[in-house]
């Protein structure tokens, strides 16, 4: 247990505590603890690991590489995330990712993710007889049913073709995932809402013109690790780290206890967020939500390897220009793809090298983590070597396995995320946040924890609790300001990425 942990170890006989607990200090409990910390309240983070941040690991490495083991960016326009960035002041260091163009590797050459509909027709991605499926589109009739799989949504409404050649490639890396597994509901429900409300996606996309555009994406100057960070600094001597919590229930006395990983130590609290992973808030949860923690229990993450290689410019035979390669699974490459980091961002290594970010594994192919180093680094080497062309030694190389990395979010996850809710709200004064929750996506992992801050408070207002200060979680927060698009386009074309 760190120093820390031991002068603030409060037998439960104490008197009335007046303190929130939170079970891990990655991005969700840390911005849950932020904010309950600027109410006032007593707020104390305990984390199994020696760091803050979670899955966010930016590391500078051999003074020279900016190298990030998780996320690498975040879309430009959030309002919670724009407003913490500010309120932490690092909404000046921020960098935008300077080309959204991103490309696929398919039948040995690069295409460019066609981004509308008129650029799909002219793409070599899908036959002609695939774009024909896709034109159909707005006249399927059929109607999303309970429990559909993205793959499911896309083969009914787009066809075969441009599922497998170009939205599966996506999935497999943003959600390291199978689109034959993920529920379409709790992954994208931009595309049941447009079926629902138009019929179609397509009509949809050009009634809403900005419901399926990517955003600019965007990061900070010493990359993302600097969110964490700042709240780390901000939260101070409430963060313990290297104590991990075993349990959380309740005592004789009936009073919310947790207990720690090794020790006999309880804290007292009257509200306790458990802010993990879902396998892990399981077991935490168990005594005081059964019901809760088996669900969660059932919820599992898709293993991934991030592997960073740099090479000297004059050594890649493309232009490295743009956010980076997808690869569909039926190509002869194994990683699900590359980032084009050193491209997109600048500072992230040596002027004359260009830094690249490869991710293999997932949950199509878990095995890939059971690689030794030099296996690994030589499948890197050899979809480098298929997709880009470079066969040279790289200058730098970094491997990170991790075996929890996504969760999937599989058939049933909407209905489990409620029925989790329903047995939560049994409980009182245990709370859940994490990206199991309410999306993957940092932006979303922000907005479940703030949510969850907001609830916790309104929980000790109702049972008369406490709350001591008088910080406004409202205050900083910026209205989402929708840019209008005052130019309409000359031509109908549907944004379709
Ligand atoms: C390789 C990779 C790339 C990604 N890329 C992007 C991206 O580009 N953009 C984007 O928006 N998102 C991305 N994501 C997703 C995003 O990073 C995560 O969803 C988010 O960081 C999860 O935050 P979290 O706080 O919910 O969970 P975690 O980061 O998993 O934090 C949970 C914390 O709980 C602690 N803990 C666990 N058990 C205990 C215990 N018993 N006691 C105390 N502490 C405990 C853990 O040590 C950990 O620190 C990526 C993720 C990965 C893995």
């Amino acid at each position: 247990m760190d120093q820390n942990h031991s002068d603030i170890a409060v037998p439960v006989s104490s008197g009335r505590p007046q303190r929130v607990i939170v079970v891990g200090a990655g991005i969700a409990g840390l911005t849950a603890a932020y904010y309950l910390n600027k109410l006032g309240l007593e707020v104390h983070v305990f984390d199994g690991a020696g760091r803050a941040g979670g899955l966010v690991q930016t590391r500078f490495e051999k003074e020279r590489y900016l190298v990030e083991y998780g996320p690498s960016s975040h879309p430009a326009k959030h309002e919670h995330l724009e407003g913490l960035s500010r309120e932490l002041s690092i909404d000046r260091f921020e960098l935008t990712g300077r080309s959204r163009r991103q490309f696929i590797y398919s039948d040995g050459s690069l295409h460019q993710v066609p981004t509308t509909l008129l650029k799909l027709m002219s793409s070599r991605l899908i036959t002609s007889v695939g774009k024909m499926r896709v034109l159909a589109e707005p006249f399927v009739r059929s109607h999303s049913k309970e429990g559909e799989t993205v793959a499911q949504f896309l083969r009914r409404r787009v066809g075969e073709e441009f599922l497998d050649n170009v939205a599966a490639p996506f999935i497999a890396n943003a959600w390291a995932g199978d689109p034959e597994v993920i529920e379409l509901k709790a992954s994208n429900s931009k595309l049941l809402e447009l079926e629902e409300k138009y019929g179609s996606i397509a009509k949809g996309a050009f009634k809403e013109k900005d419901a399926l555009s990517q955003q600019d994406v965007v990061s900070f100057r010493w990359g993302m690790g600097t969110l964490p960070a700042r709240m780390q600094e901000v939260l101070g001597k409430a963060i313990h780290l290297k104590t991990a919590v075993k349990n959380v229930g309740f005592n004789e006395r009936g009073n919310l206890v947790v207990t720690f990983q090794g020790h006999d130590e309880q804290m007292a609290a009257d509200a306790v967020i458990v802010a993990t992973n879902a396998s892990a808030a399981s077991p935490l949860i168990a005594t005081v939500a059964p019901r809760a923690a088996q669900l969660a229990s059932n919820i599992t993450s898709a293993p991934l390897a991030v592997v960073h290689t740099a090479f000297n410019r004059r050594d890649i035979p493309m232009r490295v220009n743009g956010k980076g390669i997808l690869v569909p699974r039926l190509q002869s490459a194994r990683s699900l793809g590359v980032l084009f980091s050193g491209a997109l961002f600048e500072h992230r290594s040596p002027d004359g090298e260009v830094l690249l970010t490869s991710y293999i594994g997932g949950s199509t192919d878990p095995d890939a983590l059971n690689l030794d180093d030099e296996e690994m680094v030589n499948v890197v080497r050899r979809d480098l070597h298929i997709t880009m062309g470079i066969s040279d030694k790289p200058t730098y190389m970094s491997i990170k396995r991790i075996k929890e990395a996504i969760p999937q979010y599989a058939v049933g996850h909407t209905r489990r995320i409620f029925d989790i809710d329903q047995s939560l709200d049994q409980v009182p004064g245990v709370f859940l946040t994490g990206n199991y929750l309410g999306g993957i996506g940092v932006p979303d992992v922000i907005d479940h924890a703030r949510r969850t801050a907001m609830k916790v408070r309104a929980w000790l207002r109702r049972t008369d609790k406490g709350i001591r200060g008088s910080g406004n979680m409202e205050e900083g927060d910026r209205e989402t300001r929708r840019s209008e698009t005052k130019a309409e386009q000359a031509f109908p074309d549907v944004p379709i990425f």
